[in-house]
């Protein structure tokens, strides 16, 4: 049975204090140059979900270690799913976050494939709510700065038999984010898995789940042995996937605007708003097959004008290159990549109008 939002009251958080919060001066020290999702925020959320209970025990609490049963089906049989989503700062110092009802919504879908309770959008937005309230300060103000946001759900109970767990939590914790460039957007070079995949049909491809990143870290090592930053991943007929965490994107001469669809592959929420934009300004969006072939060709005979990569962390990512065991395609350099990204990191840092109201102010 679904409920809808009207039946659901909000959830009563309870707020503890962390009293070995950083001070004023340490954190700004720390947003001068934050890196990326090493350096978390003062506080946490977290909410229990029981079988019996449902979503009970909203809590903000200092953020630290844990408390985790060994026997926690999590650990044993990787039940877990996350989202990661950012918070900006404006220039009149207002919070706001992008598209978060559609995180919630994922989150929602890769519950359900992973046999997780799907926790209600109104409480995903609640969390983001409650930790910004403690932690709004952590938001930090410099060019292409940001507040990463993590929620996520896993199996707690203490059982080691395989049935989808009684007990789960939901947590969200919050890192600062720096530009995740430094010197400026370069074209990456992408290593081409010809030997491993990254999801199947029918498994869990489009869900967000630690276990497709578990299994992407060894051809990702191997796309840094072969001096590759990412690795692209083909399906078992030959079509292109995506990379470890990003979505692939085709610009064609005509200037239609491919990207490849099936359910093996996550839908990024970036994608989507960068295709929104490319069709605003007149673009044909295709979302279908896209064999490795047809890249290959399209690049040989002069079809294809660019390749890009895309997500939450990067944003944008022009590719520069497709690399095998036979060496380096390059690929054409378009402008249409960059143009996007900055028209999207313009909406979402308030420099420009919101004409699709995707932004949502967290801080108020
Ligand atoms: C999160 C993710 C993306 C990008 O999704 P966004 O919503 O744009 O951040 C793409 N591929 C995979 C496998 C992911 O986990």
């Amino acid at each position: 049975m679904t409920t809808t939002p009207s039946e659901l009251a909000p959830l009563e958080f309870s707020v503890t204090r962390n009293l070995a919060a950083k001070s004023a001066a340490e954190r700004e020290q720390i947003l001068r140059d934050p890196g990326f999702g090493s350096v978390f925020t003062d506080h946490m959320v977290d909410v229990c979900w029981s079988e019996r209970g449902g979503w009970h025990r909203p809590r903000v609490q200092p953020y630290g270690p844990i408390p985790l049963d060994p026997a926690a089906a999590v650990l044993h049989y990787g039940q877990e799913i996350f989202e990661g989503i950012k918070a900006y700062r404006h220039a009149d110092g207002s919070i706001h976050t992008f598209r978060a009802e559609d995180n919630a919504r994922r989150l929602q879908r890769s519950a359900q494939r992973m046999a997780l309770p799907e926790l209600p959008v109104e409480y995903f937005m609640q969390s983001l709510r409650e930790l910004i309230a403690v932690d709004g300060a952590w938001v930090p103000s410099g060019e292409d700065q940001s507040l990463y946001l993590r929620p996520f759900e896993f199996a707690k109970e203490a059982f080691l038999g395989v049935r989808p767990a009684a007990k789960v939590a939901y947590y969200l914790i919050a890192s600062p984010a720096g530009s995740y460039f430094t010197g400026g957007v370069k074209p990456v070079r992408i290593w081409l898995s010809e030997t491993y995949a990254r999801a199947g049909r029918g498994g869990t491809g489009q869900a967000k789940t630690g276990g497709n990143y578990a299994s992407s870290l060894l051809p990702q090592a191997e796309a840094y042995e072969q001096g590759c930053d990412q690795v692209v991943f083909l399906d078992q007929d030959g079509n292109v996937e995506e990379l470890g965490g990003m979505n692939v994107v085709f610009v064609f001469k005509d200037g239609r605007v491919v990207t490849p669809q099936s359910d093996s592959i996550l839908e990024g929420i970036t994608r989507d708003s960068l295709l929104q934009l490319a069709e605003d300004r007149g673009h044909t969006i295709e979302r279908r097959a896209v064999s490795l072939q047809e890249w290959r060709d399209g690049v040989a005979s002069g079809e294809i004008v660019e390749v890009f990569a895309c997500g939450t962390a990067a944003v944008v990512t022009p590719i520069g290159a497709l690399v095998t065991r036979d060496g380096d395609e390059t690929q054409p350099a378009g402008g249409l990549a960059l143009s996007l990204r900055e028209e999207l990191t313009d909406i979402q840092y308030g420099r420009r109008d919101d004409k699709h109201g995707w932004l949502v102010r967290l801080d108020a």
